[in-house]
């Protein structure tokens, strides 16, 4: 069966993100989504905490800041820690039972991999919806997933509601969940869609994350 999943969103349990829970699952809902990946910034517990609450698939994981930069971790079963390089954050995620991604490979002022892409790796984010240059770091991205063989997939990076499903990965999966999900991935069974999120929406994050800051500080 085709699952339709963004496999690269941030919820509030990430400071700098404006998903709540509740958003969440409407927004994924409202774009067609059959699952949703919660990848939180060195953190993991707010994705099992949803995914518990809710009926809807949450694919549990979380964005790891390596020394070398950014990966998404999902389906393991416990916290990777920050500050390893891109090799050994890459075994610990094998070791905790869940897969690699080198998300945003290549575009700027993310924290991105560039270079430290290895083999060891099983997919890499092709289409990130907020990466910067857009064209550019797809087409970077795509050549090296071929060079070294790795699956494509893709996620939006949410960090605003409406910014949900602007990237989206296609999977080939035996069954609706968690498991067969990553097993597919794994296996290549999957395909990367999307387009970048309109401004627009970009600026109604920093507006809303600006008008939040001055509410805290009232
Ligand atoms: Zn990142
Ligand atoms: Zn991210």
């Amino acid at each position: 069966m085709q699952i339709k999943a963004d496999l690269h969103v941030h919820t509030t349990y990430s400071k700098d993100s404006l998903i709540t829970p509740k958003d969440l699952v409407h927004y994924a809902k409202k774009c067609g989504l059959n699952a949703v990946a919660v990848t939180d910034h060195n953190q993991l517990e707010g994705a099992f905490k949803i995914a518990k609450e809710t009926d809807f698939l949450i694919i549990p994981g979380m964005e790891v800041s390596s020394s070398d930069g950014h990966i998404v971790a999902l389906n393991v079963k416990e916290l990777i820690p920050r500050g390893l390089n891109a090799t050994e954050t890459v075994k610990r995620i094998h070791k905790a039972g869940g897969i690699a991604i080198a998300c945003h490979p290549y575009a700027s002022f993310k924290g991105s991999l560039k270079e430290n892409i290895c083999e060891t790796f099983d997919a890499i984010e092709i289409i990130n919806a907020r990466a910067f240059p857009f064209k550019k770091s797809v087409k970077k991205a795509t050549q090296t997933a071929l060079r070294f063989g790795l699956s494509q997939v893709a996620g939006t990076d949410a960090h605003y509601g409406p910014q949900i499903g602007y990237g989206y990965t296609i999977i080939e999966a035996t069954e609706p969940s968690v498991e067969a999900i990553t097993k597919a991935i794994l296996e290549g069974h999957c395909q990367p869609f999307g387009q970048p999120v309109p401004f627009t929406l970009n600026f109604m994050q920093e507006f809303k994350r600006l008008e939040r800051m001055v509410k805290k500080n009232q």
